[in-house]
């Protein structure tokens, strides 16, 4: 199996060990020497949120996404999105559908829940509840300052809060490109904002059409940034659970990409493929050390 022992890193004042299979060593050396020589100024991360920046069991419950995670305060509303998800969640997973079609698909299922979320009368304030009452958390390591482009067929403003509760900290470096909310004045959902982003097409059109249809890429810390400045970084540190998390990087045209999977579950049928798709793979919803400790090496003056 080729897995290499990482650790023990330390985490917090505990120390443990990591597991992490890296299937060709050699090509990660030759990545992580070439974004180490062009610099800082031109690397970035692109990160996928659910289960990738947040945890795959939350104190022993599956950790909840951003959707999963919002209760309208019209329960029949929650209800029915909970309808669409036990019909098309099953279609996402279905090897037997082909991408076409499924694309289409979740086309109708992220449709729909957007609809109802504006048709069932969100506000703000059950976002706010909705994430503190919700069952989420980050991996151990996230708050480390590491410049973060997220990417998400979640919801933005979800994202959002979900950062200013559980970390308790403004993010300079933070951009979320997502679904986003449109309020009004008394903080009532009116629309969505930009290109739907849905579990399928997380790759250049999607990041191109938000970026571009979207004001900006988000006012975290109120900091706007534009597409160009996101497009000028050409080496990228891309982190994802899933393997079209893949395509992130897709509308970057970038120059040297390292890929970091975290296989959260189901190991044994799934770790021949993101061995093969990811550069490192993270075993058992790892924390975000080994991550945090590869930005180091790579930018720190006093490592090879
Ligand atoms: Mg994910």
């Amino acid at each position: 199996m080729n897995q290499s022992e990482i650790g023990p890193i330390v985490n917090g004042s505990k120390c443990c060990s990591t597991k992490a299979v890296v299937d060709d060593p050699d090509s990660l050396h030759r990545k992580k020497t070439a974004i180490r020589l062009a610099g800082p100024s031109k690397f970035q991360v692109i990160a996928d949120f659910d289960n990738t920046l947040t945890k795959y069991w939350v104190d022993g419950c599956r950790g909840q996404s951003s959707h999963a995670l919002l209760q309208q305060e019209n329960p029949e509303y929650n209800a029915k999105r909970d309808e669409l998800f036990n019909y098309y969640h099953p279609i996402e997973y279905d090897p037997n559908i082909p991408v076409d079609e499924k694309t289409k698909l979740m086309e109708e299922w992220w449709g729909k829940t957007h609809g109802l979320l504006i048709e069932g009368g969100l506000t703000y304030d059950a976002i706010r509840s909705s994430v503190a009452s919700g069952v989420i958390a980050f991996r151990e390591g996230v708050e480390r300052d590491i410049p973060v482009l997220i990417f998400s067929a979640g919801l933005a403003d979800i994202i959002e809060e979900v950062l200013r509760q559980k970390l308790h900290r403004t993010f300079k470096n933070v951009k979320i490109v997502s679904n986003r909310m449109k309020f009004d004045q008394n903080g009532n959902l009116v629309s969505f904002t930009g290109k739907l982003i849905h579990s399928l097409n997380k790759n250049e059109h999607a990041l191109d059409m938000a970026a571009s249809l979207h004001d900006h890429l988000g006012e975290v810390d109120d900091q706007i940034i534009d597409s160009a400045s996101v497009k000028k970084r050409t080496n990228v540190l891309l982190l994802g659970d899933h393997m079209g998390d893949l395509r992130m990087s897709d509308g970057l045209n970038y120059e040297t990409r390292i890929s970091v999977g975290f296989l959260n579950h189901n190991i044994e049928n799934s770790l021949d493929s993101y061995r093969k798709g990811f550069d490192i793979v993270y075993l058992d919803d790892a924390p975000m050390s080994g991550v945090v400790k590869l930005v180091s090496e790579l930018f720190s003056p006093a490592t090879d």
